[in-house]
């Protein structure tokens, strides 16, 4: 059989071109092939020439080719398939089918490099899917169980995993303690529920803060792997789980379908344990934080449920106290040397001062205990500054303060809230600024309309609070002790001033500067 006659200049671009070409007439035999389809299948150009398509080709490669002649001819049409072959080459091949009347030219073009790029691609891209799925119920899952358990599955559907074992480090046994799981039943976690450090394979990589990674565990004698083996895993990969340096357990991935891992992969199960790591260290602090606030908050509400108890025991006798006293003093028939009087005038005085502290304790065990049945009405606050300013005149009169009432606010305007509390919040903050600030100071009382919530400021000229005080003095029993000073107080003032406040819907606060004054505020939502 003579070969086609092909014009030199085609052929000579056919002899360069990259892809391997092959011409047959209508039975299938060879009429031409190009340099590259010599190469391509180690064949001699002369001495296949004229033979039959089935003594060229072989295995997959013939019956696809064949295959895709025929349905090219059947359908009049070009057609083009992808042949995987399964020979030690393992190549890719791309097969174009062009027919035409006396005979097909087949052109095969070898896609290996394009096709491993295109895998890898997917696996990368399968793989930052899997990452950020892991990421998602790392952020937003609370329990190690549910976190765990969720990242298995999205991991076993990837690696054709069977099962997992978190192991907790038990500090105060010095043993690794199965946490979570799954694959096993619960009968046979119980039984390898302690492992000591240095038994199996998690025991191991407790001890020695490394990864271990068993393949091909069927078969392996390995003492270390028996556990597993037993579990029927073929290959097993174990991490430690560490937080800046500090073991808190470990997390294992077995699969009894596969015998080992791709380093991709060991890769990809190391970058997910390193975050589980961290995320359970996050929780386990997160709990223990919510313990000791629980711990705090029982041990709070039973000191003043105390305090509520004993301040409330003591003021009966104490009431009697100063009743006495009173009878005593005020008795005509038998009335008292001047001497006597005196010393009855200090058990009252004393004992009244004694008594402000007991209602000042009830006051502040109340504010924790009881849920406020206060009702909040419509209250008119001019009458009522005016009132307060005068109760606590006389005894800014004795440190010779002036007191500025420029609170200037329609006598009709009305603020929501509880007139007792609202008279207790003026005093103290009154009565604090006459006590902490020199004779002939001056406090200055002025009001402002905010977003439909009225302010009022008691502004004194006293000795200030430095910056790092400011938030603490609204806390219960809080006092910047001053020896020199010795001003008497309980600390109490402020914490009522801001509870009260914050309970008829408004807020409060201070600005000070040490030696110039303090300015103390609260809002409250205006009625209309
Ligand atoms: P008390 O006055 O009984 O100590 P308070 O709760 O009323 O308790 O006040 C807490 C602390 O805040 C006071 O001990 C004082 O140090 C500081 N303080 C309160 N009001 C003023 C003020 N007007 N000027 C300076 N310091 C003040």
């Amino acid at each position: 059989m003579n070969p086609i006659q092909i014009p030199p200049h085609i052929n000579s671009a056919f002899e360069r071109i990259s892809d391997g070409i092959f011409s047959f007439n209508n039975t299938l035999q060879l009429t031409y092939m190009n340099k590259k389809a010599i190469n391509f299948f180690h064949l001699t150009n002369d001495s296949y020439l004229g033979k039959h398509i089935d003594e060229i080709f072989q295995g997959d490669l013939l019956y696809t080719l064949q295959k895709q002649i025929a349905h090219s001819l059947s359908i009049q049409k070009d057609t083009r398939t992808e042949i995987h072959l399964k020979n030690d080459s393992k190549q890719w091949l791309e097969a174009y089918i062009y027919s035409s009347s006396d005979g097909i030219t087949v052109l095969i073009r070898d896609i290996s490099t394009r096709m491993q790029v295109e895998e890898t691609i997917e696996t990368k891209h399968k793989q930052l899917v899997l990452l950020s799925e892991a990421a998602n119920h790392l952020l937003y899952k609370t329990e190690p169980k549910e976190i765990l358990d969720s990242l298995f599955q999205e991991l076993s559907a990837y690696l054709d995993l069977d099962v997992y074992f978190n192991y907790g480090y038990d500090q105060s046994r010095g043993k690794l303690r199965l946490m979570n799981y799954q694959g096993i039943p619960e009968s046979v976690a119980k039984e390898i529920e302690w492992l000591e450090f240095g038994e199996a394979v998690c025991g191991c990589v407790a001890q020695k803060r490394e990864r271990i990674v068993a393949e091909h565990i069927d078969q392996s004698e390995d003492p270390l792997v028996q556990l597993v083996k037993g579990f029927d895993i073929k290959a097993y990969a174990c991490h430690p789980l560490l937080s800046a340096g500090k073991l808190i357990g470990t997390l294992s991935f077995g699969s009894s379908k596969r015998s080992k891992f791709t380093e991709e992969e060991l890769d990809l199960i190391f970058t997910i344990c390193n975050q589980v790591a961290i995320t359970l260290e996050k929780i386990s602090l997160i709990s223990e934080l919510k313990r000791k606030k629980e711990e705090a908050e029982r041990a709070n509400q039973g000191k003043t449920e105390f305090l509520s108890m004993m301040s409330h025991e003591f003021r009966t006798p104490m009431n009697s106290i100063l009743g006495f006293a009173q009878i005593l003093e005020a008795d005509t028939k038998e009335p008292l040397t001047l001497k006597q009087k005196d010393k009855v005038q200090k058990i009252l005085k004393s004992g009244r001062h004694l008594l402000t502290l007991i209602n000042d304790l009830l006051n502040i065990g109340k504010i924790n205990t009881e849920i406020t049945a206060t009702k909040f009405e419509a209250t008119t606050l001019k009458s009522l500054i005016k009132e307060i300013v005068k109760m606590v005149q006389p005894i800014a009169e004795t440190k010779n303060i002036k007191i500025c009432n420029r609170v200037c606010i329609n006598g009709k305007l009305k603020v929501m809230a509880e007139t007792t509390r609202l008279t207790q919040v003026m005093l103290n903050l009154l009565s604090n600024a006459v006590k902490y600030t020199d004779n002939n100071g001056k406090i200055v009382l002025t009001s402002y309309i905010e977003n439909n919530y009225l302010k009022i400021v008691v502004a004194d000229n006293g000795i200030g609070i430095p910056p790092e005080e400011q938030e603490k003095i609204f806390t219960p029993f809080y006092r910047i002790f001053d020896r020199n000073m010795n001003i008497e107080g309980t600390g109490i003032g402020l914490a009522l001033v801001k509870q009260y406040i914050h309970e008829m819907g408004g807020e409060s606060g201070v600005e000070s500067k040490p030696g110039h004054g303090s300015n103390f505020w609260f809002t409250l939502p205006i009625s209309h």
